[in-house]
């Protein structure tokens, strides 16, 4: 109901009805109100309702779909059907380092990447990702919904998370949940995404239990917006910049044209994978077309 926040109480067993709370007049002066998501202190009332009066910290804040607190984001890219994009893969990356979560790489469709018309190339691909991602410490996952492959691994992996599926339209987010999530049923299928029906749009954003985390139960979204990214933050959202850049000559380094620059020698020794190192050139320029913000 409108103007009405469902809280579950601390310790509370997930299963149990949520107590219906108004928020505090306060919230609203200030401008800001509680999300999907928000932990806060409540006050119980008598009629069983209660109000929240406080709003705690949030780890995370994403903005589309509007969740607070998501710690880990399972980015789900499949290796065809369609084919996977580096770059896109990084620019995921980019705002989920940004946003300081844990990010999974999830292959979907294992299925057509073995038996497949293209299985040679999505094999190549996917070696490259492990070959890429892994080394700097990101965790890679194969899936396929439809023969149940990594399935398992990954609900395990959700465990203690409150996480989110983003991809792009048609890699295979709903089809996933739907095999995750016991009782969930979205509509699969990207094509309708394509014709601009945009079929989750006009849902409410539900949290749902997955054993000892949550998911947020919407797959609708093929792009994660956390508060936007200044120019000069870019070089840390790549973490094997980031872990170089203090090594570079100059502080605030842009590891394009300076000397002594500790990511350019990284570069010509090859300890810098050639894609990423692109494709931050190429965010920049982007991020300088788009006045510096990202
Ligand atoms: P979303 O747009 O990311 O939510 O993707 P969907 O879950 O709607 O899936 C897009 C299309 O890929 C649908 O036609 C699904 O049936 C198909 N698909 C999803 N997962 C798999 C899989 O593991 N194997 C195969 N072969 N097809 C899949
Ligand atoms: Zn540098």
């Amino acid at each position: 109901m409108s103007g009405y926040y469902y809280v579950l109480p601390q310790g509370a067993d997930k299963d149990s009805t949520p107590i219906q709370c108004r928020g505090r007049g306060i919230f609203k002066k200030r401008g800001e109100s509680p999300l999907v998501g928000d932990l806060v202190e409540f006050e119980a009332t008598e009629n069983g309702e209660g109000t929240v009066d406080f709003i705690l910290p949030r780890v995370s804040e994403l903005i589309r779909p509007q969740v607070a607190n998501i710690d880990l984001a399972v980015l789900v890219f499949s290796l065809t059907e369609p084919a996977l994009s580096l770059t896109l893969l990084d620019k995921f990356l980019v705002h989920i380092e940004h946003a300081g979560i844990q990010a999974l790489l999830c292959l979907s469709k294992q299925d057509l990447a073995r038996e497949g018309e293209d299985t040679e190339a999505a094999q190549h691909m996917m070696q490259e990702v492990i070959r890429i991602y892994e080394p700097i410490g990101y965790e890679v996952m194969t899936t396929s919904s439809s023969q149940g492959d990594g399935t398992e691994l990954l609900l395990g992996r959700l465990q203690g998370h409150l996480s989110v599926f983003a991809g792009q339209s048609g890699v295979g987010k709903s089809s996933l949940l739907n095999a995750l999530v016991p009782g969930l049923s979205l509509e699969t299928n990207a094509i309708s995404n394509k014709l601009g029906r945009g079929k989750h749009t006009t849902r409410h954003v539900e949290l749902v239990s997955i054993g000892d985390g949550y998911v947020a139960d919407t797959p609708g979204f093929s792009q994660l917006d956390f508060t936007e990214l200044g120019i000069e933050e870019l070089g840390s959202c790549f973490r094997e910049m980031r872990e170089l850049a203090p090594d570079c000559k100059f502080r605030g380094c842009t590891h394009m044209h300076e000397p002594d620059c500790a990511v350019l020698d990284a570069m010509e020794a090859g300890t810098i994978a050639a894609s990423r190192y692109e494709n931050y050139l190429q965010f920049m320029a982007e991020m300088k077309e788009k006045k510096r913000r990202y």
